[in-house]
């Protein structure tokens, strides 16, 4: 070993850093829109990173990580560390300044694009390369935190993207098509990093993480061999910190004994999502510090103690050295269960999050180190909380398992498409290029106050109830006048497409403050899904029949789908996830009858998060593909054929989700397309796709109005891959982000412009 580092016993491998109160967003958005000056960032970005690192510190773990804060994302941090920003900022001087440019744009600057880590909820930016992109080393960042982190008598240990995955995350610009992707700069990177290890051992850094999630997925062809090689010549410097490579999210296969093979003092790996069995055949694991990630970082149940410490113990006879870690970095969970004063006692003492997970580790590291014994209070506490967990009625409702086995057995299947597209045509007898929106209308203030309003008490549910409605009768009265032909609601009593019905189902806790960052300064809190999901009553019945009631056209019922339930959510661990998402569709489905039955001819089930669970590892895919197939079909079988199912998908290339979209088998998949360029309808002709199909005729995602011509050239390409007969015409996604004069505008437009194209 070419240092003298002592081993660590008990890490994190990164810590939430938007705020217990989210007072980070509060900061950068007060600095975003000029209300504080740059000193007030700074010294609250400083007060939180103090307070992190205290809570490490006292709760015991003896290696702290550090440069985990971010003012908006960790990769756009990596890009500035290795100077690689995009050259469209380097006009701006001041370093905040085009930082944030970066993330988010300005007037005359498009941002980064945004895409999801791996397969959590948290969006980072995406490096862009241009064949002239050189690197230069940049560390102020770095190296400030670090000198904050000695001030306070941290034992701080620097954490990084590895160079193989902030290039295999990054991408080529748009407008340098045929430049060699990324990953072919990775030897010329990697000497940047050699020099970041010089300029960290000059600072007495001993231990630097470098964070190579990327060796978990088949992102990268040759990835294990591209560790290798950067790792051996990083390991290969005399002058250098001890280095440690975390993984996580998934298994590292063909890349573990790549890794083990090069001087690295450590390596992380994650033991929830991947097995202890592997480690034992990797002999050279010997020489190294294994940072087991046996604490799950990235969902909210509490650790199983004693088995934690049998795998640990397990691990002892593999490695040099064994230290207790979490499984990833604790972003993707909320900062502390003390901030949830409503969870009953069993629930909580079921569950952990960011600060309770700590003690976790810490506690497993002293059973590892002093023996069993020494935490056999904690054991207990871990061993009563899952008998109270296996044994809860809220964990096995027979009723609800019962019915789901009964219709499956029973086929859950709805008549042939073409009978279905007769009857519905009977029903509803649309005109050709029928038009319609996703869902949601914007965003009132009129709607935030009331919802102020009545979380503060100052108005009652019927109060409350009665805006709404009024909210409702505004959005139903502009569609007739806009002319479209099939309406929505608008879903102003909808806080969140996910949190809504997650509110209203047994087996779900929604938290009052478990917020974490989905990207930037944007945060979210996801429902934990801990039960047997049932629906005692009807969720949105209501306020669709109003709505109905108002109009001779036809309103869409508005769902979310199982797939985008679970995927927003903090899903129970003790069963697959296919049984979770059959029971959720169970309660949709029950939706959509009842629905149906209130005279609703239309109903859509929104599935925009399709593609975000999807596993990392190719031969998983295939898998998982089905379950969700199966839960949608679920969800949506329960209908009669003359009732239309609709679904809407979103945020992603749809790729490899292409064949299980087709297999959905909606009536009409209104699908986000505005800025792929219809390229979606010729991969869903490809895939033997035959049911309607609405490619968004413009983007929402942007203030601009489209123009008629716009969007009746962009209707005129679509009808060259589907006939009218299948095409609908509709924005890309809902417009609640959007303001009332955008959306009335761009709506009259899209009512226009499918006028003139129907006259041909
Ligand atoms: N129906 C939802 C809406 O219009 C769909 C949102 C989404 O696609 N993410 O807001
Ligand atoms: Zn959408």
């Amino acid at each position: 070993m070419s240092t003298t580092a002592a081993p660590f016993t008990a890490t994190i491998l990164g810590s939430p850093r938007i705020g217990p109160n989210r007072e980070l967003k509060r900061a950068v958005e007060k600095y975003w829109s000029g209300r504080i000056d740059r000193a007030e960032l700074e010294s609250a970005a400083a007060a939180l990173r103090r307070d992190t690192w205290a809570s490490l510190v006292a709760a015991g773990l003896d290696s702290v990580p550090v440069n985990t804060f971010s003012y908006y994302d960790q990769m756009l941090d990596t890009a500035v560390l290795v100077g690689a920003l995009p050259t469209r900022v380097g006009g701006i001087t001041d370093d905040l300044d085009r930082y944030f440019a970066a993330a988010r744009g300005n007037d005359e600057i498009a941002p980064l694009e945004m895409t999801k880590w791996f397969d959590t909820n948290y969006h980072y930016l995406v490096p862009e390369f241009r064949p002239d992109t050189s690197f230069s080393l940049n560390p102020v960042k770095v190296l400030a935190e670090l000198e904050e982190a000695r001030a306070q008598g941290v034992p701080a240990r620097p954490v990084i993207i590895g160079p193989v995955t902030f290039l295999a995350l990054s991408k080529a610009a748009e407008d340098s098509v045929g430049a060699p992707s990324p990953i072919a700069r990775l030897d010329e990177l990697v000497e940047i990093y050699a020099e970041l290890l010089g300029v960290l051992v000059d600072h007495g850094v001993e231990w630097v993480q470098f964070d190579e999630p990327v060796l978990v997925t088949d992102m990268v062809d040759n990835a294990a061999e591209l560790a290798e090689r950067a790792y051996a010549r990083l390991g290969g410097l005399t002058k250098r910190p001890a280095i440690f490579v975390a993984t996580y999210f998934g298994e590292l296969t063909d890349a573990l004994p790549a890794l083990v093979r090069t001087p690295v003092e450590a390596i992380g790996v994650d033991l929830v999502a991947g097995s202890a069995a592997a480690l034992a055949a990797v002999p050279e694991l010997k020489d190294k510090l294994l940072v087991a990630g046996v604490v799950d970082g990235r969902n909210v149940w509490r650790t199983d103690l004693d088995r934690a410490l049998g795998t640990l113990d397990s691990l002892r006879g593999s490695a040099k050295a064994v230290a207790v870690s979490t499984s990833c970095s604790t972003l993707h969970v909320p900062y502390t269960l003390d901030a949830e004063p409503d969870i009953d006692a069993a629930l909580r003492s079921w569950l952990a999050f960011g600060l309770e997970k700590v003690t976790e580790v810490v506690a497993l590291a002293r059973g590892l180190g002093q023996g069993r014994d020494t935490i056999s209070a904690e054991i207990a506490a871990s061993n009563a909380a899952i008998a109270s967990r296996t044994s809860d009625p809220r964990l096995n409702n027979g009723q609800v398992r019962e019915r789901i086995s009964s219709i499956v057995a029973s086929g859950a299947k709805r008549g042939p498409a073409d009978q279905r597209r007769t009857a519905q045509q009977e029903r509803l007898k649309l005109p050709a290029l029928p038009t319609t929106t996703i869902g949601s209308y914007p965003q009132t203030s009129a709607i935030r106050i009331a919802r102020a309003d009545l979380r503060s008490g100052k108005i009652d549910a019927a109060e409350y109830n009665r805006r709404m409605k009024a909210e409702i009768a505004d959005v139903i009265a502009l569609q007739e006048q806009l002319g479209l032909d099939v309406l929505v609601h608008g879903e102003p009593e909808r806080n969140d497409m996910v949190q809504y019905f997650a509110e209203q189902l047994d087996g779900f806790f929604a938290t009052q403050n478990g917020w974490v960052q989905s990207y930037g300064s944007r945060c979210v809190r996801p429902p934990i899904l801990y039960g047997d999901v049932a629906r005692p009553e009807p969720m949105t019945v209501e306020w669709i029949i109003y709505a109905q009631s108002l109009t001779d056209k036809p309103v869409k019922g508005m769902l979310t789908g199982p797939v985008t339930i679970l995927a927003w959510s903090f899903v129970r661990d003790d069963q697959p996830l296919a049984d979770t998402a059959a029971q959720v569709a169970l309660a949709i489905r029950d939706e959509t009858v009842d629905l149906q039955s209130a005279g609703i001819a239309i109903i859509q089930v929104d599935e925009p998060a399709l593609r975000e669970l999807l596993p990392l590892r190719s031969k998983d895919k295939e898998d998982y593909l089905r379950w969700a197939v199966d839960a949608f079909r679920l969800s949506t079988s329960g209908v009669a054929d003359s009732t239309q199912i609709h679904t809407h998908l979103c945020y992603s290339e749809f790729g490899e989700v292409i064949g299980a979209i087709a297999d959905l088998d909606a009536d009409v998949t209104s699908i986000e397309a505005a800025r792929s360029h219809m390229e979606v309808l010729d991969d869903l002709n490809a895939a033997g796709f035959s049911n309607s199909v609405g490619p968004g005729v413009y983007d929402i995602h942007s203030p601009r109005v489209p123009g008629v011509e716009e969007i009746a050239t962009s209707l005129r390409e679509a009808l060259k891959a589907v006939p009218a007969e299948r095409l609908w015409v509709n924005p890309d996604c809902g417009l609640k982000t959007r303001t009332t004069d955008e959306v009335t505008e761009s709506l009259k437009h899209l009512v226009t412009a499918t006028a003139k194209v129907r006259a041909g």
